[in-house]
């Protein structure tokens, strides 16, 4: 069983809503769940069309409303060429765009927008798009099924950014959907929303749709969870910079964790974490490009040597180096330290420290560096302007990495480093380089990743 799920821009108008049947009629010899994202645009729509209206400026907010309901009704007249499923599209679309007005209009009334309406009303959009797609699923020839997710997917009351109940969503999915899998016929169904104990909808955060593909997989115990998206899975390095950047086939859990947090624009690793929970693979897939392979994310693939995969480079930089007269002096300092570090709001890609030296990379925030200056340490603070470039793979420190290393060593001469750190984790190596050079030593370093392929 594949759950399969699309984002905004997969479903944002008729031709990409065309594609995504074209993918589903493809993989439908398999039983399949279709989680669906709201079209391309219009969440924020909604949330704005709600927030102004509150704010007093009903006629705008009503400008905007008419926005999605053009949307949605072209949609329909481009999509669904045959009367009866046009028909049948617009039964319930007519309804939720009426409720979503009436929303719009009691914020209004009411002067306020809580949590808990913002989530009612955005909830409209997933359903307008899954109720549009299912017709079109039948008009297509495509037996469908339509599921609303909030039957299934249970989660606390804090409205917004709700947290998951997975047992009671266990039983909801054994009890609900897997007697539906006995029709063979695709199950189409809602990313983002939910529901608490007593029923109210809520959300589970902006861009909760690929969350709820993989709770629904974990649930269900699929046998692999599909993300189409309107890339060609993770990349080697970013394709503006490196001309020949290329589509991992494969990465692990790990490795994409470090490769988000160092800031690569890959999707967010703990929104997968239920599939992986699970051993359930979750390949990252392109719905413009339908025959790419894409990536597949598994716990564990398999790797028995050293390899170099994505390249992260973030160009505004700093290395801060502070030399203690002593041990003890530096441990006194430290927790002084940490909370300057705070309150620049640095993010801190690395940290580390040994006798009387304390080393931290940090990004460079755009406000107040001031606040490290004046500052009584005892330490001697040297402040050095770098780029970073983080080094994603496999296996890449340790035993059998030598042959890597000796790559390594070849860039490192050409373009000297400020600093290198590895060793804490096989999944990254932690480069900084002059800012002047960073560009430069990015391609030569992809070199290494392109000619393993
Ligand atoms: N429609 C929601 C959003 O835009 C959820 C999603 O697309 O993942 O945040």
């Amino acid at each position: 069983m594949i759950v399969m799920k699309f984002g905004g821009t997969s479903v944002a108008d008729a031709t990409a809503m065309k594609t995504v049947l074209s993918i589903v009629r493809k993989y439908s010899a398999e039983p399949l769940i279709v989680v669906l994202s709201a079209c391309s645009g219009i969440t924020n729509k909604i949330l704005k069309a709600m927030e102004i209206s509150a704010a007093g400026d009903k006629n705008k907010a009503l400008d905007i409303y008419r926005e999605i309901e053009i949307h949605h009704l072209n949609l329909i007249n481009e999509l669904i060429d045959k009367k009866k499923y046009k028909e049948e599209a617009l039964k319930p679309v007519k309804k939720l765009l009426d409720d979503l007005k009436n929303f719009i209009e009691a914020a209004n009334l009411l002067g306020e927008l809580t949590d808990r309406t913002s989530d009612s009303a955005v909830a409209n959009g997933e359903l307008l798009s899954t109720n549009i797609f299912e017709a079109a699923c039948r008009c297509y020839g495509i037996e469908s099924v339509f599921l609303d997710i909030r039957n299934i997917i249970c989660t606390d009351s804090a409205f917004g950014s709700a947290s998951v109940d997975f047992d009671e969503t266990s039983i909801a999915a054994k009890e609900t959907i897997s007697p539906l899998f006995g029709n063979n016929k695709p199950i189409i169904t809602q990313g983002f929303i939910a529901s608490d104990s007593f029923g109210r909808t809520t959300t589970l955060g902006r861009g909760g749709s690929d969350y709820s593909a993989a709770i629904i997989g974990w649930a269900v115990d699929a046998g692999e969870i599909q993300i189409w998206t309107d890339v060609n899975g993770v990349m080697s390095g970013d394709p503006r910079i490196l001309k020949n950047a290329c589509t991992l086939p494969e990465m692990s859990f790990t490795a994409i964790r470090w490769a988000s947090y160092f800031g690569a624009k890959v999707l967010h690793p703990d929104t997968i974490k239920p599939a992986l929970d699970n051993n359930i693979p979750v390949r990252v897939l392109n719905t413009f490009e339908m025959e790419n392979p894409g990536t597949t994310i598994l716990n564990n693939t398999g790797m028995k040597r050293a390899t170099l995969q994505s390249l992260v480079l973030q160009k505004k930089c700093m290395l801060r180096k502070f030399t203690f007269p002593d041990n003890i002096g530096s441990k006194k300092t430290e927790s002084r330290f940490q909370s300057l570090i705070d309150a620049l709001e640095s993010k801190v890609y690395y940290q580390c420290r040994a006798e009387n030296l304390e080393i931290y990379l940090t990004d460079v925030p755009n406000h107040d560096e001031e606040l490290f200056l004046g500052i009584d340490f005892e330490a001697a603070v040297e402040n050095i302007p770098v780029s970073a470039i983080f080094l994603i793979g496999e296996m890449l420190t340790g035993m059998g990495s030598g042959e890597l290393f000796s790559k390594l060593g070849t860039v490192f001469e050409k373009y000297p480093p400020e600093a290198i750190f590895s060793g804490m984790s096989n999944e990254f190596i932690v480069t900084a380089f002059r800012p002047d050079d960073a560009e430069s030593a990015l391609k030569a370093l992809h070199e290494i990743i392109v000619s393993s392929f």
